[in-house]
């Protein structure tokens, strides 16, 4: 289907998810790309959450594929940006890497998830710490102007293997900082700390797991904070990336004190997995 010409790809129907379009696709290396769709009107989401997205199937009557995906715009967007991950026989983005602008994929009417502000007490410092795709739900809650109303700093931590898969580098390096609307905002309270595992890395990015980082408190020292460990009373984080990730950080996080949260009860740190298929 994806070897046709745009204009003679047939139009999906459902009857039970939205049909949206493909606004542009933007790949970033061999293993990851971005896109958007257009935006029904009547879809509301909260910065952070995610939705189902897929095709589909690919054969008559059969059920259409879906994954969870983080949106990547802020709530107030026109459009809804992802970020994903491409998996050579993943089910879903063997497929969907090949979508071109003019496609038509399927979204759930609702989204959901516990990457919100809500799901947090008040505090003094945000970090959004992801891996990989993990970052996607940072892409929507650090352009969101919400983020520095609630917060003194917010900072984005993102740990990939390779300095290639830090997508969005220029984003945080510079376009936020640049943006009419944002800009002032970022200058005075966001920092992106990138660091890398698997190669030396270059000036400006650091190196290692983020576990790593957090218990030897270079984290907190390479960001000019006082102490060596997270403080309860004014910092609150979000997770997400791989489960092994979410599960050792959360636990680094349980040990110096932080309670998790959710959407009924507010606490010191929320988590998702990333999501690939
Ligand atoms: P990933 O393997 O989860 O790695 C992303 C980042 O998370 C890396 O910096 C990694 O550090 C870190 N990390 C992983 N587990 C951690 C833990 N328990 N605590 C702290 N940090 C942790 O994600 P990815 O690189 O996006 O890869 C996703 C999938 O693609 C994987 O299943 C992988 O096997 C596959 N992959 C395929 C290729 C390919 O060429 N075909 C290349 C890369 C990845 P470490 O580097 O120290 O693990």
């Amino acid at each position: 289907m994806t070897d046709l010409p745009v204009a003679a790809r047939p139009s999906i129907q459902s009857a039970t998810h939205n049909v949206e379009t493909v606004l542009w696709v933007k790949h970033w290396t061999d293993r990851l790309f971005s896109f958007a769709i257009t935006r029904p009107p009547s879809f509301r989401f909260r910065s952070g959450e995610f939705v189902m997205i897929g095709l589909p199937g690919e054969t008559e009557g059969s059920k259409p594929i879906l994954r969870a995906y983080s949106v990547a715009s802020p709530h107030f967007a026109d459009e809804l940006e992802f970020f994903s991950i491409k998996v050579e026989d993943g089910p879903l983005t063997s497929r969907l890497q090949k979508i071109v602008a003019g496609d038509q994929i399927l979204m759930a009417r609702k989204p959901t998830g516990t990457l919100v502000l809500d799901a947090l007490k008040p505090g003094r410092r945000l970090f959004l710490i992801g891996t990989g795709t993990g970052l996607a739900p940072w892409l929507s809650v650090a352009r969101d102007p919400d983020a520095y109303d609630r917060f003194e700093r917010v900072i984005v931590v993102h740990s990939v293997r390779e300095v290639k898969d830090l997508a969005y580098r220029e984003l945080f390096e510079r376009d936020l900082y640049d943006d009419e609307f944002m800009g002032e905002e970022a200058k005075a309270k966001l920092t992106y700390y990138p660091t890398v595992t698997r190669e030396a890395p270059p000036p400006g990015v650091h190196a290692g797991r983020i576990t790593d980082l957090i218990q030897s408190g270079a984290l907190f020292r390479d960001l000019g904070l006082a102490g060596d460990r997270f403080d309860p009373a004014e910092d609150r984080i979000m997770l997400c990336g791989s489960m092994a990730m979410i599960k050792d950080v959360a636990a680094l996080l349980e040990g110096q004190g932080l309670v998790e949260g959710s959407n009924h009860e507010p606490g010191d740190f929320v988590l998702e997995r990333a999501f690939v298929g």
